[in-house]
């Protein structure tokens, strides 16, 4: 843990967790298990589809599917025109389901505002859905016996656990309540034998349930929302946030600088939380790959 002078001569006390440090040694982890299903005769199958031609989409299609090559995990592109029907993704759903080679189905999201997402998700034969977002893998979570894990939230466990942060007993503040993050995320936590605490956009007076917290995770979407003067100290703080600044650069949900003055661990932005969904993903696949 860096201990010196800060912005403001404010004293850093944060330990940062490196999330692309993690993720590496989730991707070895990752590696070895292709290798041994590959000694089986097994090779790790992904289908990632892409509905229409949105850049950030396009970019992080792209960047999964070169994380899968680099763990030996046979990563397919299925890109589609943005005005293809509901009936026509269904149909490629579908034939993914079926297909033997393929353990696991990523439709890229948001799809194009035409379509029935939660339809397209419900398709996904669970035991090929590595998003963890189909209704059973969630309910499965809910349940305490987790299959596929969202990948954020799942990566900001993994996060926590190599911070050495104890979650058992723990009071955790999450601020976002999405199906993708918010929701598990408190799900898991509590799983965790934390006391947990879920915030959104209805929930009055953030800052007192935010400074009582032993672990906050910040998944709003809103610049800096999360004040440094809020955390505890010695709080572990883990932020989802992903906002480009005015300068083009990427921002978390945490006032980064102030909150490291406080916080025993934090997350940059990037290089955080990002890398982690990442590997999780990657993860998620092999086991598809190791239950089938
Ligand atoms: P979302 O828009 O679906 O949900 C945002 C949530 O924040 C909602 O539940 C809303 O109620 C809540 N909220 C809004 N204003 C609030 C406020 N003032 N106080 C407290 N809660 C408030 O977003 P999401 O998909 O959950 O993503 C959240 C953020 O995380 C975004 O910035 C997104 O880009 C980022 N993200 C990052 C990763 C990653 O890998 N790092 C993955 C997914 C999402």
């Amino acid at each position: 843990g860096g201990v010196g002078l800060g912005i403001g001569g404010g004293v850093v006390s944060a330990r940062v967790l490196d999330g692309k440090l993690v993720a590496a040694l989730v991707k070895d982890e990752v590696r070895a298990r292709t290798q041994a299903l590959a000694a089986r005769g097994v090779t790790v199958g992904l289908a990632v589809v892409l509905v229409g031609d949105d850049p950030a989409s396009a970019v992080y299609v792209k960047a999964k599917t070169k994380d899968a090559r680099e763990c030996g995990i046979d990563a397919t592109d299925h890109r589609l025109p943005a005005d293809t029907s509901q009936a026509g993704l269904l149909a490629l759903v579908a034939k993914l389901g079926a297909d033997p080679r393929v353990h696991g189905i990523l439709v890229q999201l948001p799809l194009p505002r035409h379509f029935d997402t939660d339809a397209i998700i419900a398709a996904i034969p669970p035991h090929k859905d590595v998003d963890g977002l189909h209704p059973e893998n969630l309910g499965r979570v809910a349940q305490g016996k987790p299959r596929f894990t969202a990948c954020t939230p799942a990566g900001c466990m993994r996060l926590l656990a190599h911070g050495g942060v104890t979650v058992a007993g723990a009071s955790a503040v999450v601020l976002g309540r999405s199906v993708l993050v918010g929701k598990p995320m408190a799900l898991l936590l509590a799983n965790a034998d934390a006391t947990v605490t879920l915030c959104h956009s209805k929930t009055r007076d953030l800052a007192e349930r935010v400074a009582a917290a032993d672990i906050v995770i910040a998944a709003v979407g809103r610049p800096e929302l999360v004040r440094g003067a809020w955390i505890k100290p010695g709080a572990a703080v883990i932020d989802v946030g992903i906002n480009r600044g005015a300068d083009g650069k990427l921002i978390g949900d945490v006032e980064y600088a102030a909150a490291a003055e406080r916080a025993a661990v934090i997350t940059p932005v990037p290089g955080g939380v990002g890398p982690m969904t990442r590997a999780c993903l990657l993860e998620n696949t092999v086991r598809a790959a190791e239950l089938a």
